[in-house]
């Protein structure tokens, strides 16, 4: 069995009687191991909520999670905070970094928590951090780098955990374009050595290099295929007009 990520029926809503928002509709999806898969679409679609239940973030209100094939609702509170905190690298939308600490120290933190010793995780934290080019920076402050380098240290400290799957929400959306290509350039790299899942409504690059492409639309998933499929022909109209930047 190869199916790494299952779901099954998702439904999400926020808020009840009046207020109440329909925000997934019904998603199945499966992504094996090793695959990279993007989650595309329009602001609003529904894709961070469906990265946030990948993640152990948050819970749908209807329907099966499955990971390596267990079903997440049978999962102790303990052994999801495992999971989340040895197996899902996240890397999310805001960046998410401590501003007191430099680049080193923020890599370290989630290595601190788990209780290695100090100089394993030094080298550990190192050896990411020059894998993402920022071996010139360790002692930088977030706030002395770059969008582009504070991203690609976000990246160095979910891959510091070595985890099975590298979940990132829009991890270029507020970059320039050259920042955006080399983010891309990071991730097309790392696509050798894990499963990927990424939200993006702007990486065309990324997109167009990945595996699988699910296209979202106002809480549903319209569409989930190859990638070479989803870009060169299309099932669905709606997906055909997104891609061809009609709308979006
Ligand atoms: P995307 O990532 O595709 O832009 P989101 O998953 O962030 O979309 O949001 C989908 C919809 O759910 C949006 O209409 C958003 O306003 C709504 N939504 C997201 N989180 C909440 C929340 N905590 N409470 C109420 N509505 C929410
Ligand atoms: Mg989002």
């Amino acid at each position: 069995m190869n199916v790494f990520l299952e779901i099954k029926n998702i439904k999400k809503h926020f808020g009840e009687g009046e207020s109440r928002v329909e925000v997934l509709k019904g998603i199945d999806i499966e992504i094996e191991k090793g695959e990279f898969c993007v989650l595309l679409g329009p602001s609003g679609s529904g894709k961070s909520t469906l990265m946030n239940m990948l993640g152990l973030l948050d819970t749908p209100t209807h329907g099966e999670y499955y990971i390596n094939g267990k079903l997440v609702d049978d999962l102790t509170d303990d052994q999801m905070s495992v999971i989340r905190n040895e197996e899902i690298g996240f890397i999310f939308q805001g960046f998410n970094l401590i501003s007191s600490l430099s680049a080193l120290e923020n890599v370290e933190l989630p290595l601190v928590y788990r209780g290695m010793p100090k100089q394993e995780r030094r080298e550990i934290s190192q050896q990411a951090l020059e894998r993402v080019g920022l071996g010139s920076r360790i002692h930088h402050l977030p706030a002395e780098m770059s969008g582009g380098q504070q991203q690609r240290l976000c990246i160095a400290r979910a891959m510091a955990v070595s985890p099975s799957v590298l979940l990132m929400d829009e991890p270029a959306s507020a970059l320039d374009p050259i920042s955006t290509a080399k983010v891309e350039e990071l991730i097309h790299e790392l696509k050798k050595e894990y499963t990927i899942v990424i939200v993006t409504h702007n990486m065309q690059q990324a997109a167009r290099v990945s595996d699988k492409t699910a296209f979202f639309y106002m809480g549903n998933m319209v569409e989930y295929d190859d990638t070479k499929k989803i870009f060169t022909n299309p099932g669905k109209e709606a997906t055909q007009n997104y891609i061809t930047g009609r709308f979006g």
